[in-house]
């Protein structure tokens, strides 16, 4: 296998777009999901970069572009420097295949309750090729391993007989079996216990010693645990990504500070107020001209109802908002308050044994 140092960068995401067009009595809708969004993951280390945002900020039809499942509309997507935008022949679509694997957010859902776990670590080993079949065990165990468990521990069992907690790891050593340099997980404990969250959230940092990994989630207190850098999304675009010490730490977009204050408030009247401002999102965001938070935001201005906001570089991260532009004679960035003051996310629940 290549090694990444040999590349550019482990993965580019340039200007990626996905449109959905829906149809409603004569009328034809465009909703555009993804909006040129930019991302590289480099190929001199291996990361965690989060994805974060609230349902329908286009976070899962990202990670799906970048796994193949969606193709995109426009812009390119390279892995290792090979384009993998949309991939035509079956010999490209198993090598990527292989270099870049999912872990979904269910597992109760992965797995078939009248199969045995074995047999979907065993059709993994033959569907790529990893080995014959009479060495397959020793691929399987090594991922297994790699996860906290053994195919030992596996061997004969159906779904109904593991937790939800082992049921993910085993589906995260399936997606390990193939030595893969880049791990998509989305929303992978969304479905388990807040006991067993952590536990596989730890099991994420372990294997950043292997390979990267995207971790897709609306959960603040995990991103910012887990990662190494976050985008957060909105309503199809990227409106900050850097570091998450800064970004979750010291959020400079005014989308961010509220999603951050929405998770820390401790003021119950004052968060379900927050709360009442993030459900207020509707589709009409996506269409609007301008900042597509412009309705919701404390700090707009009048040309955020009429430009759309750039990408700013700001105290080491992007910004997508014209409070940083300062070139614009109404920017009003001093007056933005700094919310660093407030204490840092954590998460409260302890690493429990799955
Ligand atoms: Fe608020 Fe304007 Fe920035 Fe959008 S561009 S987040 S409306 S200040």
């Amino acid at each position: 296998m290549q090694s990444a140092e040999q590349h550019e960068a482990l993965l580019r995401v340039q200007g990626l777009t996905r449109v959905f067009t829906s149809r409603r009595g004569l009328s034809t809708r465009h909703l555009v999901a993804v909006d040129r969004a930019n991302v590289t993951i480099p190929a001199d280390r291996h990361e965690i970069l989060t994805i974060a945002g609230e349902s329908g900020s286009g976070k899962t039809t990202l990670a799906r572009m970048i796994l193949g499942l969606v193709e995109p509309s426009s812009g390119r997507l390279l892995f290792k420097d090979r384009d993998v935008s949309h991939i035509r022949n079956r010999k490209s679509r198993m090598w990527f295949r292989r270099q870049v694997q999912p872990v979904f957010q269910d597992p109760f859902a992965t797995f078939n309750p009248l199969r045995k776990i074995e047999s979907y670590l065993y059709e993994t080993v033959g569907n790529y090729h990893v080995a014959p079949r009479k060495q397959a065990d020793e691929p399987i165990d090594r991922a297994l391993n790699a996860v906290g468990l053994s195919l030992r521990e596996v061997k004969d069992r159906y779904p109904s007989e593991m937790s939800g907690g082992q049921l993910q790891r085993v589906s995260i050593a399936r997606a390990l079996i193939t030595d893969p340099s880049l791990l998509v997980a989305d929303e992978p404990v969304s479905m388990l216990d807040a006991s067993l969250r952590m536990s596989v959230v730890n099991l994420f940092r372990d294997l950043k010693a292997r390979q990267s990994v995207i971790y897709i989630t609306h959960d603040l207190a995990t991103a910012f645990y887990a990662s190494d850098r976050v985008a957060i999304m909105l309503r199809g675009w990227i409106v900050e990504l850097g570091p998450v010490q800064k970004v979750l730490g010291e959020p400079k977009h005014p989308y961010t500070q509220l999603l951050k204050s929405s998770v820390l408030e401790p003021d119950p009247r004052q968060k379900t107020s927050e709360r009442v401002s993030l459900v207020a999102a509707e589709e009409g965001e996506f269409l609007r001209v301008g900042c597509r938070f412009a309705d919701r935001c404390p700090h707009v201005m009048d040309i955020c109802h009429t430009v759309e906001p750039p990408d700013v570089p700001v105290a080491g991260r992007l910004v997508k908002c014209h409070l940083y532009n300062g070139s614009l004679p109404d920017a009003k960035a001093e007056e933005v308050k700094e919310p660093s003051k407030e204490p840092a996310l954590a998460t409260t629940t302890a690493p429990t044994p799955v």
